[in-house]
């Protein structure tokens, strides 16, 4: 009865009547079965992608060798899948070839947890060879078959066993965790990218503190980017009352405590785009500088007010104590500027002043008069930055 499942019923029944089987799987399934708000939906079909193409007027072939089609509809796209397993996997990552098959059994097989391998016709009944509803109700993340091979097979999935656990608040079954751990080193073959993918979701979940423990207690940290010899630091992350941050946040507060200094080299090993790099970095300097300064009007002037919050978010979490950000940005609003820009005052009013050409002397001035109108010695005003510039003697 779900908006999302009615959008995509047609392209169900659309199938069916060309004579394929085709179900909804996945992430959709399992969160219509734990009322969590389902974000995109997955439909697996016996139909060939060659076939999936002929049946519907609007494709785009997304990922056709792995078997996906992604079929448009009213404006939203709904990705069709080829029932499929996936055979050899010779790297410990993704398969070496993908095999398309004519049941759904098989499809279910190859997917990682019980709770994924569910899947639910256009009528609504539930498809669950492997017992994924009674892991669902207990809350529960069992690999389908057995642990230690499906880890070996593909060792993001122990990733994605963490990142689950912050997003549902679910316990792994005890074989499950025990293959983690023994299959932690495998973690080192899985690209970074992907890893990142799933530290993001994980740090983005309302459960952050269950990821990130079951990180530190596998061993899976020591196969992640500049954490590893980081359990305590992890343990000590998770153990604060994480739930406000961001996952920028998030990311401020790990670089802060585990990043010793190297924020940028830190954050590259994360293969981060530069200018979330940029974010984070701006975030720690800001974190420390407060930590000496204190909240100054000067240090939110330089810092601007994105950092100023993120720092602030991260503080209070740090500390123990309740946000303050809302002080913050009251703070922020009531500076009598917020930027160069602002200043009445501008390089060529110095020009002209002096008489002398352009150049860094520039600058160094508007600087000392930006600190001046933070420590309110001076108001922005043309005449009183003369003024002060000239008891300076910088004109
Ligand atoms: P999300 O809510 O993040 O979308 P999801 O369970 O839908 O969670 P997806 O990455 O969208 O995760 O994958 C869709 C489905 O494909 C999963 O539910 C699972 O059945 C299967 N799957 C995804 N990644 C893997 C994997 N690495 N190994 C096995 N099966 C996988
Ligand atoms: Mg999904």
């Amino acid at each position: 009865d779900h908006p999302f499942f009615k959008e995509a019923l047609p392209i169900i029944q659309a199938l069916e009547e060309s004579g394929h089987e085709a179900y909804f799987v996945g992430g959709a399934v399992r969160d219509l079965l734990l009322h969590r708000p389902i974000h995109d939906i997955d439909i697996a079909t016996s139909a060939l992608p060659n076939e999936v193409k002929t049946i519907f007027m609007h494709t785009i072939d997304v990922g056709i060798e792995h078997g996906t089609i992604l079929v448009l509809r009213d404006g939203c796209g709904f990705e069709v899948t080829t029932f499929r397993t996936e055979s050899e996997y010779s790297d410990f990552r993704r398969p070496d070839e993908v095999k398309f098959v004519r049941s759904l059994h098989d499809d279910l097989k190859r997917r990682d947890f019980t709770m994924n391998a569910i899947a639910m016709t256009a009528e609504g009944k539930l498809i669950d060879p492997f017992n994924g509803q009674p892991d669902l109700t207990k809350g529960i993340i069992r690999t389908v078959g057995d642990a230690s091979e499906r880890f070996s097979e593909d060792a993001l999935r122990m990733m994605r066993a963490a990142r689950f656990m912050s997003q549902l608040s679910f316990e792994l079954d005890p074989k499950t965790c025990k293959a983690l751990v023994d299959h932690a080193p495998l973690l080192s073959h899985i690209a970074v990218e992907r890893k990142l993918n799933e530290m993001d979701k994980l740090l983005s979940a309302p459960d952050k503190a269950a990821g990130l423990s079951i990180i530190a207690q596998t061993g899976l940290y020591a196969f992640l980017p500049g954490l590893a010899g980081q359990k305590k630091t992890i343990e000590r992350i998770a153990a604060l009352q994480l739930q406000p941050l961001s996952v920028n946040q998030m990311w401020i507060l790990i670089v802060y405590e585990a990043a010793a200094g190297d924020i940028t080299n830190f954050l590259r090993g994360w293969r981060m785009s530069s200018r979330r790099v940029k974010r984070i970095e701006k975030g720690v300097r800001t974190l420390n500088r407060v930590l000496t300064e204190g909240w100054t009007d000067l240090l939110l002037y330089e810092m601007q007010l994105e950092a100023a919050v993120d720092c602030a978010e991260a503080m209070a979490v740090l500390d123990g104590r309740p946000s303050f950000s809302k002080d913050i940005i009251s703070r922020w609003h009531a500076l009598p500027i917020k930027s160069r820009s602002d200043l009445n005052a501008t390089g060529s009013d110095l020009m002209e002043w002096t008489g002398k050409p352009r150049g860094a002397w520039i600058k160094e001035c508007l600087e000392l008069v930006e600190k001046a109108i933070m420590n309110r010695e001076i108001n922005n005003t043309k005449e009183q930055i003369k003024e002060f510039l000239l008891s300076c003697s910088r004109l």
